[in-house]
Protein backbone atom coordinates (compact mmCIF):
# COMPACT_ATOMS: atom_id res chain seq x y z
CA UNK A 1 0.00 0.00 0.00
CA UNK A 2 0.49 3.63 0.26
CA UNK A 3 1.48 3.90 3.35
CA UNK A 4 3.33 1.26 3.87
CA UNK A 5 6.17 2.00 0.66
CA UNK A 6 6.01 5.53 2.39
CA UNK A 7 7.47 4.18 5.89
CA UNK A 8 9.78 1.89 3.71
CA UNK A 9 11.12 4.93 1.83
CA UNK A 10 11.71 6.95 5.50
CA UNK A 11 13.06 4.29 7.33
CA UNK A 12 15.60 3.95 4.30
CA UNK A 13 17.17 7.32 3.39
CA UNK A 14 15.81 9.35 7.33
CA UNK A 15 18.31 10.02 9.93
CA UNK A 16 16.48 9.58 12.87
CA UNK A 17 17.15 12.66 15.00
CA UNK A 18 15.70 11.48 18.38
CA UNK A 19 14.55 8.08 20.61
CA UNK A 20 11.03 8.60 20.01
CA UNK A 21 9.09 6.95 16.94
CA UNK A 22 7.30 8.88 14.61
CA UNK A 23 3.44 8.96 15.33
CA UNK A 24 1.71 6.36 12.71
CA UNK A 25 0.43 8.42 10.24
CA UNK A 26 1.35 10.61 6.64
CA UNK A 27 0.20 13.79 7.55
CA UNK A 28 -1.23 15.41 4.09
CA UNK A 29 -2.41 18.67 4.81
CA UNK A 30 -3.01 20.78 7.93
CA UNK A 31 -5.54 23.52 8.38
CA UNK A 32 -6.71 25.43 11.25
CA UNK A 33 -6.35 23.28 14.50
CA UNK A 34 -6.20 20.15 12.39
CA UNK A 35 -4.06 17.95 10.40
CA UNK A 36 -5.16 15.68 8.32
CA UNK A 37 -3.81 11.62 7.44
CA UNK A 38 -3.87 9.87 4.28
CA UNK A 39 -7.11 8.66 4.77
CA UNK A 40 -8.49 12.02 5.47
CA UNK A 41 -8.82 11.83 8.82
CA UNK A 42 -8.60 14.56 10.94
CA UNK A 43 -6.59 15.00 14.01
CA UNK A 44 -6.77 17.90 16.49
CA UNK A 45 -3.51 19.23 17.00
CA UNK A 46 -3.28 20.44 20.73
CA UNK A 47 0.48 20.95 20.43
CA UNK A 48 0.17 24.10 17.11
CA UNK A 49 2.84 21.68 15.35
CA UNK A 50 6.18 22.16 17.27
CA UNK A 51 4.16 24.65 19.53
CA UNK A 52 4.87 26.72 17.13
CA UNK A 53 1.38 26.98 14.91
CA UNK A 54 -0.09 29.77 17.06
CA UNK A 55 -2.64 31.20 14.27
CA UNK A 56 -3.59 27.88 13.47
CA UNK A 57 -2.33 25.67 10.42
CA UNK A 58 -2.47 28.21 7.32
CA UNK A 59 -3.37 31.51 8.95
CA UNK A 60 -4.83 33.41 6.00
CA UNK A 61 -2.10 36.31 7.39
CA UNK A 62 0.74 33.73 6.94
CA UNK A 63 -0.19 32.61 3.52
CA UNK A 64 -0.55 35.82 2.48
CA UNK A 65 2.35 37.75 3.75
CA UNK A 66 4.54 34.52 2.35
CA UNK A 67 2.87 34.53 -1.61
CA UNK A 68 3.54 38.69 -1.15
CA UNK A 69 6.80 38.17 0.09
CA UNK A 70 8.35 35.32 -2.13
CA UNK A 71 6.92 36.76 -4.94
CA UNK A 72 8.12 40.74 -4.33
CA UNK A 73 11.10 40.16 -2.28
CA UNK A 74 12.61 36.96 -0.63
CA UNK A 75 15.94 37.06 0.39
CA UNK A 76 18.40 39.42 0.74
CA UNK A 77 21.92 39.92 1.52
CA UNK A 78 22.47 40.39 5.40
CA UNK A 79 24.00 44.06 4.65
CA UNK A 80 20.89 45.13 2.61
CA UNK A 81 17.83 46.47 4.81
CA UNK A 82 14.20 46.42 3.79
CA UNK A 83 10.95 47.61 5.24
CA UNK A 84 9.79 44.11 6.86
CA UNK A 85 12.75 43.93 8.92
CA UNK A 86 12.44 47.64 10.28
CA UNK A 87 8.66 47.69 10.49
CA UNK A 88 8.62 43.90 12.60
CA UNK A 89 12.02 45.46 14.66
CA UNK A 90 9.15 48.75 15.68
CA UNK A 91 6.09 46.57 15.72
CA UNK A 92 8.31 44.07 18.49
CA UNK A 93 9.09 46.99 20.31
CA UNK A 94 5.86 48.56 20.53
CA UNK A 95 4.07 45.70 22.17
CA UNK A 96 7.36 45.43 25.29
CA UNK A 97 7.76 47.12 27.66
CA UNK A 98 10.89 49.95 28.09
CA UNK A 99 13.77 50.12 27.75
CA UNK A 100 13.18 46.60 25.16
CA UNK A 101 13.28 47.82 21.84
CA UNK A 102 16.57 46.71 19.60
CA UNK A 103 16.18 43.92 17.93
CA UNK A 104 17.88 40.96 16.08
CA UNK A 105 15.70 38.99 13.40
CA UNK A 106 17.12 35.58 13.17
CA UNK A 107 15.56 32.10 12.02
CA UNK A 108 15.73 29.95 14.98
CA UNK A 109 14.98 29.56 18.76
CA UNK A 110 18.25 28.10 19.20
CA UNK A 111 20.02 30.83 16.88
CA UNK A 112 18.42 32.94 19.24
CA UNK A 113 19.50 31.66 22.16
CA UNK A 114 23.20 31.47 20.52
CA UNK A 115 22.78 35.11 19.93
CA UNK A 116 21.71 36.22 23.06
CA UNK A 117 24.29 34.34 25.44
CA UNK A 118 26.63 35.62 22.56
CA UNK A 119 25.75 39.44 23.88
CA UNK A 120 25.66 38.94 27.32
CA UNK A 121 29.18 37.63 27.34
CA UNK A 122 30.32 40.63 25.56
CA UNK A 123 28.56 43.23 27.65
CA UNK A 124 29.37 41.18 31.04
CA UNK A 125 32.91 40.17 29.89
CA UNK A 126 32.24 36.85 31.77
CA UNK A 127 31.34 33.36 30.36
CA UNK A 128 29.05 31.77 32.69
CA UNK A 129 25.69 30.73 32.04
CA UNK A 130 23.39 29.35 35.20
CA UNK A 131 20.17 28.16 34.05
CA UNK A 132 17.09 25.69 35.32
CA UNK A 133 17.67 21.80 35.53
CA UNK A 134 15.02 21.25 33.74
CA UNK A 135 15.94 23.80 30.69
CA UNK A 136 15.13 23.71 27.08
CA UNK A 137 17.02 26.49 25.03
CA UNK A 138 17.94 24.79 21.79
CA UNK A 139 20.34 22.50 20.45
CA UNK A 140 23.05 24.20 19.25
CA UNK A 141 26.37 24.98 21.11
CA UNK A 142 25.91 27.54 23.51
CA UNK A 143 22.15 26.90 23.80
CA UNK A 144 22.65 23.26 24.39
CA UNK A 145 25.08 23.52 27.20
CA UNK A 146 22.25 25.57 28.76
CA UNK A 147 19.49 22.92 27.90
CA UNK A 148 19.47 20.24 30.93
CA UNK A 149 16.71 18.58 30.04
CA UNK A 150 17.78 16.58 27.41
CA UNK A 151 21.01 13.93 26.96
CA UNK A 152 24.31 15.91 26.79
CA UNK A 153 26.19 12.76 26.68
CA UNK A 154 28.07 11.68 23.89
CA UNK A 155 29.55 15.02 22.45
CA UNK A 156 32.40 15.80 24.52
CA UNK A 157 33.14 18.88 26.27
CA UNK A 158 30.38 21.55 26.37
CA UNK A 159 30.77 25.08 26.68
CA UNK A 160 32.38 25.75 30.05
CA UNK A 161 31.36 27.14 32.87
CA UNK A 162 27.33 26.15 32.25
CA UNK A 163 25.63 25.66 35.86
CA UNK A 164 22.67 24.34 36.72
CA UNK A 165 20.30 24.97 39.53
CA UNK A 166 16.85 23.35 40.78
CA UNK A 167 13.49 23.71 39.02
CA UNK A 168 11.31 25.46 41.03
CA UNK A 169 8.23 23.51 41.16
CA UNK A 170 5.25 23.65 43.48
CA UNK A 171 4.17 20.52 42.95
CA UNK A 172 7.37 18.59 43.82
CA UNK A 173 9.23 20.91 46.15
CA UNK A 174 13.12 20.63 47.87
CA UNK A 175 11.81 22.40 50.18
CA UNK A 176 8.80 23.57 52.35
CA UNK A 177 8.08 25.43 55.16
CA UNK A 178 4.77 24.95 57.30
CA UNK A 179 3.71 22.78 54.57
CA UNK A 180 4.71 25.71 51.65
CA UNK A 181 6.84 25.55 48.82
CA UNK A 182 9.75 27.49 50.44
CA UNK A 183 11.05 28.85 47.00
CA UNK A 184 13.27 31.47 48.66
CA UNK A 185 15.43 29.10 50.49
CA UNK A 186 15.81 26.78 47.27
CA UNK A 187 16.83 30.11 45.47
CA UNK A 188 18.86 31.37 48.07
CA UNK A 189 20.64 27.74 48.65
CA UNK A 190 21.10 27.50 44.64
CA UNK A 191 22.96 30.67 44.11
CA UNK A 192 24.84 29.39 47.41
CA UNK A 193 25.85 26.95 44.88
CA UNK A 194 26.57 28.65 41.99
CA UNK A 195 28.66 31.28 43.59
CA UNK A 196 30.87 28.21 45.03
CA UNK A 197 30.67 26.80 41.44
CA UNK A 198 31.35 29.90 39.24
CA UNK A 199 35.27 30.67 38.48
CA UNK A 200 34.20 34.50 38.64
CA UNK A 201 33.18 35.15 35.41
CA UNK A 202 29.22 34.89 35.51
CA UNK A 203 27.45 35.98 32.69
CA UNK A 204 23.70 35.32 32.48
CA UNK A 205 21.01 33.49 33.82
CA UNK A 206 19.03 32.03 30.55
CA UNK A 207 15.04 30.70 31.79
CA UNK A 208 12.12 30.07 30.25
CA UNK A 209 9.23 32.13 31.97
CA UNK A 210 6.90 28.36 32.13
CA UNK A 211 9.65 25.42 31.89
CA UNK A 212 7.71 23.95 29.09
CA UNK A 213 9.79 21.07 27.94
CA UNK A 214 10.65 20.41 31.59
CA UNK A 215 6.65 19.34 32.35
CA UNK A 216 5.22 22.64 32.28
CA UNK A 217 6.56 24.36 34.95
CA UNK A 218 5.65 27.92 36.25
CA UNK A 219 8.00 28.98 39.46
CA UNK A 220 5.80 30.79 41.99
CA UNK A 221 4.80 34.53 41.52
CA UNK A 222 7.74 36.37 42.81
CA UNK A 223 10.25 34.28 41.97
CA UNK A 224 11.48 36.13 38.48
CA UNK A 225 11.62 39.62 40.59
CA UNK A 226 14.26 37.49 43.12
CA UNK A 227 15.82 35.41 40.48
CA UNK A 228 16.65 39.27 39.12
CA UNK A 229 18.13 40.74 42.12
CA UNK A 230 20.55 37.68 42.35
CA UNK A 231 21.16 38.56 39.01
CA UNK A 232 22.18 42.10 39.00
CA UNK A 233 23.86 41.36 43.10
CA UNK A 234 26.21 39.51 40.41
CA UNK A 235 26.25 41.73 37.59
CA UNK A 236 24.51 38.98 35.39
CA UNK A 237 22.10 39.47 32.52
CA UNK A 238 18.60 38.13 32.74
CA UNK A 239 17.50 36.38 29.23
CA UNK A 240 13.96 34.87 29.07
CA UNK A 241 13.35 32.68 26.11
CA UNK A 242 9.99 33.15 25.19
CA UNK A 243 9.86 30.76 22.46
CA UNK A 244 6.83 28.96 23.20
CA UNK A 245 5.72 31.94 26.06
CA UNK A 246 5.66 34.86 23.93
CA UNK A 247 3.05 36.94 21.52
CA UNK A 248 -0.30 35.77 23.87
CA UNK A 249 -0.11 32.19 24.52
CA UNK A 250 -0.16 32.75 28.12
CA UNK A 251 -2.56 35.08 28.06
CA UNK A 252 -0.46 38.07 28.07
CA UNK A 253 1.73 39.31 25.14
CA UNK A 254 4.34 37.91 27.25
CA UNK A 255 4.82 35.60 29.99
CA UNK A 256 7.04 38.11 32.23
CA UNK A 257 4.87 40.94 32.17
CA UNK A 258 2.92 38.60 34.97
CA UNK A 259 5.88 39.11 37.33
CA UNK A 260 6.49 42.84 36.39
CA UNK A 261 10.05 41.78 35.59
CA UNK A 262 12.08 43.24 32.26
CA UNK A 263 14.55 41.08 31.52
CA UNK A 264 18.09 42.68 29.57
CA UNK A 265 17.50 40.30 26.64
CA UNK A 266 14.11 38.28 25.70
CA UNK A 267 14.77 35.98 22.96
CA UNK A 268 11.53 35.15 20.93
CA UNK A 269 11.04 32.27 18.40
CA UNK A 270 8.38 29.65 17.94
CA UNK A 271 5.58 31.44 18.01
CA UNK A 272 6.55 34.63 15.92
CA UNK A 273 6.99 32.65 12.54
CA UNK A 274 3.17 30.88 13.66
CA UNK A 275 4.59 27.60 12.24
CA UNK A 276 7.82 29.19 9.69
CA UNK A 277 11.63 30.38 11.05
CA UNK A 278 10.92 33.22 12.54
CA UNK A 279 13.15 34.49 15.79
CA UNK A 280 14.40 37.66 17.51
CA UNK A 281 16.90 39.06 20.04
CA UNK A 282 15.23 41.61 21.67
CA UNK A 283 17.32 43.87 23.97
CA UNK A 284 18.27 47.55 25.64
CA UNK A 285 19.93 50.53 24.17
CA UNK A 286 22.76 49.82 26.46
CA UNK A 287 23.42 46.43 25.91
CA UNK A 288 23.24 47.09 21.88
CA UNK A 289 25.57 49.85 22.33
CA UNK A 290 28.27 48.18 24.43
CA UNK A 291 28.28 44.51 21.99
CA UNK A 292 28.50 46.60 18.91
CA UNK A 293 31.58 48.77 20.51
CA UNK A 294 33.09 45.24 21.65
CA UNK A 295 32.72 43.91 18.06
CA UNK A 296 29.49 42.24 18.23
CA UNK A 297 29.02 39.67 15.42
CA UNK A 298 25.90 37.61 14.36
CA UNK A 299 25.91 37.34 10.80
CA UNK A 300 23.75 34.48 9.23
CA UNK A 301 22.33 33.50 6.12
CA UNK A 302 19.02 34.58 6.83
CA UNK A 303 19.40 37.32 9.59
CA UNK A 304 17.19 40.22 8.55
CA UNK A 305 15.47 38.41 6.05
CA UNK A 306 12.59 40.09 4.45
CA UNK A 307 10.38 37.35 3.89
CA UNK A 308 10.68 35.73 7.59
CA UNK A 309 9.89 39.64 8.68
CA UNK A 310 6.95 39.82 6.68
CA UNK A 311 5.69 36.58 8.65
CA UNK A 312 6.80 38.07 11.64
CA UNK A 313 5.22 41.16 10.71
CA UNK A 314 1.69 39.66 9.60
CA UNK A 315 1.81 37.49 12.77
CA UNK A 316 2.12 40.20 15.06
CA UNK A 317 -0.40 42.18 12.98
CA UNK A 318 -3.20 39.75 13.55
CA UNK A 319 -2.53 39.17 16.94
CA UNK A 320 -2.64 42.45 17.97
CA UNK A 321 -5.50 43.66 15.77
CA UNK A 322 -7.34 40.43 17.10
CA UNK A 323 -6.64 40.97 21.17
CA UNK A 324 -5.29 37.69 20.93
CA UNK A 325 -4.18 38.35 24.54
CA UNK A 326 -7.40 38.16 25.83
CA UNK A 327 -8.16 34.94 23.36
CA UNK A 328 -5.66 32.97 25.11
CA UNK A 329 -6.93 34.11 28.66
CA UNK A 330 -10.61 33.30 28.25
CA UNK A 331 -10.15 30.04 26.12
CA UNK A 332 -7.01 28.75 28.48
CA UNK A 333 -9.59 29.04 31.10
CA UNK A 334 -11.83 26.83 29.36
CA UNK A 335 -9.18 24.63 28.82
CA UNK A 336 -8.31 24.68 32.21
CA UNK A 337 -11.67 23.89 33.86
CA UNK A 338 -12.27 20.36 31.51
CA UNK A 339 -8.72 19.71 32.72
CA UNK A 340 -9.70 20.39 36.14
CA UNK A 341 -12.89 18.73 36.07
CA UNK A 342 -11.14 15.80 34.13
CA UNK A 343 -8.99 15.60 37.52
CA UNK A 344 -11.92 15.44 39.52
CA UNK A 345 -12.70 12.28 38.41
CA UNK A 346 -9.22 10.98 36.86
CA UNK A 347 -7.19 9.62 40.24
CA UNK A 348 -4.29 9.46 38.07
CA UNK A 349 -4.05 13.47 37.09
CA UNK A 350 -2.02 14.80 40.23
CA UNK A 351 -1.42 18.23 39.09
CA UNK A 352 -3.00 20.55 36.21
CA UNK A 353 -0.77 23.93 35.63
CA UNK A 354 0.21 26.05 33.10
CA UNK A 355 -1.11 29.01 31.90
CA UNK A 356 -3.46 30.65 29.44
CA UNK A 357 -3.14 28.23 26.52
CA UNK A 358 0.00 26.37 27.51
CA UNK A 359 -1.57 24.03 29.87
CA UNK A 360 -0.16 20.39 31.70
CA UNK A 361 -1.65 17.79 33.67
CA UNK A 362 1.17 15.12 35.58
CA UNK A 363 0.21 11.83 36.07
CA UNK A 364 1.08 9.78 38.85
CA UNK A 365 0.39 5.96 40.02
CA UNK A 366 -0.61 7.66 43.41
CA UNK A 367 -1.40 11.53 44.00
CA UNK A 368 -0.39 10.73 48.14
CA UNK A 369 2.70 9.69 46.59
CA UNK A 370 2.94 11.13 43.24
CA UNK A 371 4.96 8.16 42.08
CA UNK A 372 5.35 9.27 38.52
CA UNK A 373 3.23 7.65 35.93
CA UNK A 374 5.33 7.21 33.16
CA UNK A 375 3.54 3.90 31.12
CA UNK A 376 0.48 5.65 31.55
CA UNK A 377 1.27 9.26 30.03
CA UNK A 378 2.46 6.55 26.71
CA UNK A 379 -1.05 4.82 27.01
CA UNK A 380 -3.13 8.14 26.93
CA UNK A 381 -1.18 9.87 24.16
CA UNK A 382 -1.31 6.31 22.03
CA UNK A 383 -5.07 6.56 22.74
CA UNK A 384 -5.61 10.11 22.18
CA UNK A 385 -4.19 9.56 18.71
CA UNK A 386 -6.31 6.85 17.83
CA UNK A 387 -9.38 8.84 18.86
CA UNK A 388 -8.08 12.26 16.38
CA UNK A 389 -6.16 14.29 19.33
CA UNK A 390 -2.65 14.93 19.42
CA UNK A 391 -0.54 16.42 22.40
CA UNK A 392 2.77 15.94 23.31
CA UNK A 393 4.27 13.84 26.88
CA UNK A 394 7.42 15.44 28.40
CA UNK A 395 8.94 13.32 31.30
CA UNK A 396 12.22 12.80 32.85
CA UNK A 397 13.47 9.68 35.27
CA UNK A 398 12.26 10.77 38.71
CA UNK A 399 10.76 13.93 38.11
CA UNK A 400 7.14 13.41 36.50
CA UNK A 401 5.11 12.78 33.55
CA UNK A 402 3.18 15.52 31.49
CA UNK A 403 0.51 15.69 28.80
CA UNK A 404 1.35 19.19 27.37
CA UNK A 405 -1.08 20.68 25.29
CA UNK A 406 -0.44 23.77 23.67
CA UNK A 407 -3.52 23.97 20.92
CA UNK A 408 -3.93 27.33 18.37
CA UNK A 409 -4.78 30.54 19.79
CA UNK A 410 -7.65 30.12 16.92
CA UNK A 411 -8.82 27.07 17.71
CA UNK A 412 -12.65 27.33 18.77
CA UNK A 413 -14.89 26.40 21.80
CA UNK A 414 -16.46 22.91 19.99
CA UNK A 415 -12.57 22.51 18.98
CA UNK A 416 -11.27 22.26 22.53
CA UNK A 417 -14.25 20.71 24.12
CA UNK A 418 -13.52 17.90 21.42
CA UNK A 419 -10.52 17.51 22.52
CA UNK A 420 -11.06 17.14 25.98
CA UNK A 421 -13.83 14.42 25.37
CA UNK A 422 -11.17 12.64 23.77
CA UNK A 423 -8.92 12.89 26.36
CA UNK A 424 -11.17 12.38 28.57
CA UNK A 425 -11.52 8.77 27.14
CA UNK A 426 -8.23 7.94 26.29
CA UNK A 427 -7.48 8.31 30.29
CA UNK A 428 -10.41 6.01 30.48
CA UNK A 429 -8.55 3.40 28.44
CA UNK A 430 -5.51 3.48 29.50
CA UNK A 431 -6.09 3.58 32.64
CA UNK A 432 -7.95 0.16 32.80
N1 LIG B 1 13.71 27.57 23.60
C1 LIG B 1 12.59 26.94 23.97
C2 LIG B 1 11.89 27.40 25.21
C3 LIG B 1 12.10 25.88 23.20
O1 LIG B 1 10.98 25.24 23.59
C4 LIG B 1 12.78 25.50 22.03
C5 LIG B 1 12.30 24.39 21.14
N2 LIG B 1 11.66 23.35 21.76
C6 LIG B 1 13.96 26.19 21.70
C7 LIG B 1 14.39 27.23 22.49
C8 LIG B 1 14.77 25.81 20.50
O2 LIG B 1 14.18 26.30 19.36
P1 LIG B 1 14.60 25.70 17.93
O3 LIG B 1 14.20 24.27 17.98
O4 LIG B 1 13.79 26.53 16.98
O5 LIG B 1 16.05 25.89 17.79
Amino acid sequence: TGAEEFWATARRHLIRYSGSDFTPAVIERAAGSEVFDSDGRAILDFTSGQMSALLGHSHPAVVEAVTRSIATLDHLSSWMLSRPVVDLAAALSATLPDPLDKVLLLSTGGESNEAAIRMAKLHTGGHEIVAFDQSYHGVTHASGAATFSVSRTGYGPVAPGNIAIPTPNAYRPLLTRDGEHDWRAELDHAFTMVDRQSVGSLAAFIAEPILSTGGVIEPPPGYFAALKRKCEERGMLLILDEAQTGLCRTGDWYAFQRDGVVPDILTLSKTLGAGLPVSAVITNEEVERRCHDRGYYFVTTHVSDPLAAAVGLAVVTALAENDFDRVARDRGERLRRGLLELRSRHEHIGDVRGRGLLQGIELVTDRADKHPAERLGAAVTAACFDLGLHLNIVQFPGSGSVLRMAPPLTITDAELDRGLDILDQALTTAAR
